[in-house]
């Protein structure tokens, strides 16, 4: 019950006197470094912005259809059916304060539509919106955003296991937010339909964590691993709290992802650090750049050649190899069980 009384002092609620729901904040769109955003509502649905103590709508087919979101002066211009408000961060919210469809736009580049409640600010000259979500919401944008088509339900609900318990645990990567929506923290795009397998597995899965002497863990998962998992201290990552364990990934060892690269002496120097010298090259020059910190280095014309297995850190759940144990007849209890031995599935006490 310790991990009850921190998850109701630490999760915000949202909505205001409807049902309330374990929600998170992440903050999306950063790797456009957006100078300039839009904002509409849903067809038929409206977003109340607030803003220097103003207020706005914006509906469809009004004279306020679509908000424009700048940077002036260090702060922001929203504009929108010729109002314009200078404040230094914004807010929008259904008419009530609660979530609502969000369509925000970088333009010339894409759109999304998240379902929330978004805040905007400006930081180091750059716009950053962040999007309250509900936790659920969070976990089923995150499964379809992790998954390729054709995997079987029970390893999309073992995602969705693994995504919720490390959205309610593993906080606190940012300082404007709780989570970026990047694989730094979890790949997380639009959320999916209902209907769809990503949104069936979150639903079946609703409130289940992964937890480790009652408290839950901020669990990780990987691509693909050489055959075995590994531990953090196996690939010189600090690691408190849950003790992950290496262990056998038989579709991986029959079948494992191999690949070469090259690159410069100097990144092979800081590739030897383990993880976080991967990360570091991978910042630089693509997350594709290294796949895995699993491989063999050598000299070859004045740049290394690697040869390695994997793809990811190599922690924690297996997606491959969930998915060849979901295909073999696993249920997402028994492939939790596999990649995290010892761990208890619990379910995450309701905000009262
Ligand atoms: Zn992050
Ligand atoms: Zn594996």
């Amino acid at each position: 019950m310790r991990w009850l009384c921190a998850l109701l002092l630490s999760f915000s609620l949202a909505g205001a006197g409807r049902s309330q729901e374990h929600t998170v904040r992440i903050g999306v769109l950063g790797i456009f470094h957006p100078q300039e955003l839009t904002l509409a509502a849903d067809p038929g649905g409206e977003l109340l912005i607030s803003a220097a103590n103003q207020g706005l709508f914006v509906r469809a087919r009004s004279s306020c259809s679509i908000l424009s979101i700048r940077i002036s002066g260090g702060g922001l211009a929203l504009s929108c059916g010729g109002k314009e408000i200078r404040a230094t961060g914004m807010r929008a919210s259904g008419r009530n304060q609660q979530s609502a469809g969000l369509v925000i736009s970088v333009p010339g580049k894409l759109k999304r539509r998240y379902e929330g409640i978004l805040e905007v600010k400006v930081k180091n000259g750059e716009l950053v919106p962040i999007v309250t979500m509900g936790l659920e919401t969070a976990v089923a944008s995150v499964v379809q955003a992790e998954t390729s088509t054709g995997v079987p339900l029970e390893a999309l609900k073992a995602q969705a296991v693994v995504s919720r318990s490390y959205f309610v645990a593993g906080r606190g990567r940012h300082t404007d937010f709780d989570f970026c929506d990047l694989t730094h923290c979890q790949f997380l795009r639009e959320a999916p339909a209902s209907e769809s397998a990503a949104a069936k597995a979150a639903a079946a899965t609703q409130g289940l964590l992964l937890t480790y002497e009652d408290k839950p863990v901020a669990a990780m998962f990987t691509r693909s691993c050489s055959g075995h998992t590994r531990t953090p201290e196996e690939i010189g990552l600090p690691w408190s709290g849950y003790p992950y364990f290496s262990v056998a990934c038989d579709f991986c060892y029959q079948n494992p992802v191999r690949w070469t690269r090259k690159v410069s002496r100097a990144d092979a120097a800081l590739l030897s650090r383990g993880e976080n010298g991967r990360l570091a090259v991978g910042r630089r020059l693509g997350w594709d750049a290294v796949p895995s910190n699993n491989f063999t280095a050598r000299e070859e014309g004045g740049e290394v050649i690697l040869e390695g297995v994997g793809q990811g850190h190599g922690v924690g759940l297996c997606q491959r190899g969930a998915r060849g144990m979901a295909e073999a007849g696993a249920d997402f209890r028994a492939i939790l069980q596999h990649y995290f031995p010892n761990i208890k599935i619990q379910e995450l006490p309701s905000v009262p």
